[in-house]
C-alpha cells in the first residue's frame, strides 16, 4: 500500500480545497423540502464547475480523473463539512452501474442527468420479508408485450419521495433458483400505480420510505443486464455503493473526534475540564485508534480496487465496521454533556 500522493493528486486536492473555500454551499436548511431544493442546487453547482462524476468518463459528463482522486474528493467534502450530495445514490450506485453494464442509450438518457441532479434516483431492494436475505425478494414483474408489469413492495428506500428513477430489483422467474430469477430495471418513479408512503422514525425524520408497486409498466428496454440476470447487477451496485463511500466516513469520524475533544477541553466535570477525565481519555482514545483503522482498511481496499480494477467485498466490511464504530464513537458527546446533551 503506497500512501504517498503523486504531484498531480496534491494539485488536485489543493485545487478542490481552494474552490470549497471560495464556494462554500451555506448553511443548510432544516425543513427537508426545503433542503431537497437546496441540495439539487448545491450538486448542480459541483457539478457545473467540475466536482461531479470525479472517475466518471468525460463522454457522460465526468471529469474523467481518477478513483484515487475520487477518494480525495470524497476526503475534501468531508472535511469541509459540505452536505450529503442529495443523488448519492445515483452518484455511488446508478452511474457506475450504467457505466459498468447500461446499454449507450441508457448511458447516455441518464449519466449527465444523474451529476445535475436534474434526476434523483433511489435504490428498491429491501422488502417487508427480504433483508439480508435479499435474494428472498418477492416484487413480481412479468412481461407483457414491451413492458413489464411490476406488483409489489419495497421498505426502506431512502428519499423515494423525492426520486425520478428507482434501482428496482423485481422477482421475474419464480421458478428458478432465488438468485437466478431476478432482473435489474429502471422504473420511473412518476409512472402510474406507484405509490410511496414516508416512514416516521423516533427523531421526526422520514427520509425512508415504503414504496407500494401496483400494475407498474416499465418498458424492457430499462433492464440493466439481462433478464434474470439482476443479481449480479445487484453486487455491482453494492459494491460501488461502498468502495468510496469509507474515505469519507474516515475524514467524517476525524471532524466528529476533533470536534469532541473540542468540547471535552471546556465542558466542566467536577470543576475540571471533562477531558481530565481518565474514562473519557480512554474513550477518546478508542475513537481515534477506530477512526485509524477505517483509515488504513479504506486506503488497503483502494489499493486491492486499483490492482484490480473492481471493488470487492471490503466495502461491506468498512461499512458494518464503520456503523458500529459510529454509534460508540456518537455516544461520547453524550456522556461528555450529560442530561444537557438532550436540549440541543
Ligand atoms: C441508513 C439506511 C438506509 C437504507 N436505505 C435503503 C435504500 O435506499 N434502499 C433499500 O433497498 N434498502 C435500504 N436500507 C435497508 C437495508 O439495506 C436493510 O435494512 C438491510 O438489508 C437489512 O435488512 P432488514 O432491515 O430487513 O433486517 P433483517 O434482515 O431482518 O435483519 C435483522 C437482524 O437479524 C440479523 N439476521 C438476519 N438474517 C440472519 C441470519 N440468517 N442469521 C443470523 N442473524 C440474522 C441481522 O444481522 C440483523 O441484526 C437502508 C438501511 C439503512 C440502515
Amino acid at each position: 500500500m503506497d500512501l504517498s500522493y503523486s504531484p498531480q493528486e496534491e494539485r488536485f486536492r489543493a485545487e478542490l480545497r481552494a474552490w470549497l473555500e471560495q464556494h462554500p454551499p451555506g448553511p443548510e436548511p432544516e425543513h427537508i423540502d426545503a433542503w431537497v431544493a437546496y441540495g439539487k442546487a448545491w450538486q448542480r453547482h459541483l457539478y457545473e464547475a467540475g466536482w461531479c462524476g470525479i472517475a466518471w468518463p468525460q463522454a457522460y459528463g465526468g471529469r474523467g480523473a481518477t478513483l484515487i482522486e475520487q477518494c480525495i474528493f470524497q476526503e475534501e467534502m468531508a472535511r469541509a463539512r459540505t452536505p450529503l450530495l442529495i443523488n448519492l445514490a445515483g452518484l455511488t450506485m446508478g452511474g457506475p452501474v450504467l457505466i459498468a453494464h447500461g446499454t449507450e442509450e441508457q448511458k447516455q438518457r441518464h449519466l449527465k442527468a444523474i451529476l445535475a441532479a436534474d434526476e434523483i434516483w433511489c435504490q428498491g431492494f429491501s422488502e417487508p420479508n427480504a433483508g439480508s436475505d435479499l435474494a428472498a425478494l418477492k416484487t413480481r414483474a412479468v412481461l407483457d408485450g414491451d413492458d413489464f408489469v411490476v406488483n409489489g413492495q419495497k421498505v426502506w428506500t431512502s428519499f423515494a419521495r423525492y426520486a425520478d428513477w428507482c434501482m428496482l430489483l423485481v422477482r421475474t422467474n419464480p421458478d428458478a433458483p432465488k438468485h437466478k430469477g431476478i432482473t435489474f430495471l429502471l422504473a420511473d418513479m412518476h409512472s402510474p400505480g406507484v405509490t410511496v408512503r414516508p416512514l416516521k422514525q423516533i427523531n421526526g425524520d422520514d427520509d425512508f420510505n415504503e414504496v407500494f408497486f401496483e400494475d407498474v409498466r416499465v418498458p424492457r428496454q430499462n433492464v440493466i443486464g439481462t433478464i434474470d440476470g439482476g443479481w449480479e447487477i445487484a453486487i455491482t451496485t453494492l459494491m460501488h455503493e461502498r468502495a468510496t463511500l469509507t474515505f469519507s466516513r474516515q475524514l467524517q469520524s476525524r471532524v466528529a473526534l476533533t470536534d469532541m475533544l473540542k468540547l471535552a477541553r471546556h465542558w466542566p466535570r467536577n470543576g475540571r475540564p471533562a477531558i481530565e477525565d481518565a474514562l473519557l481519555r480512554q474513550q477518546l482514545a478508542q475513537a481515534l485508534i477506530e477512526s485509524d483503522v477505517i483509515k488504513y482498511t479504506a486506503y488497503r481496499s483502494l489499493t486491492k480496487t486499483l490492482r484490480g480494477g473492481v471493488p470487492g467485498p471490503e466495502g461491506s466490511m468498512e461499512k458494518l465496521f464503520w456503523s458500529e464504530m459510529y454509534q460508540r464513537m456518537l455516544e461520547i458527546p453524550l456522556a461528555i454533556e450529560g442530561p444537557y446533551a438532550q436540549l440541543v
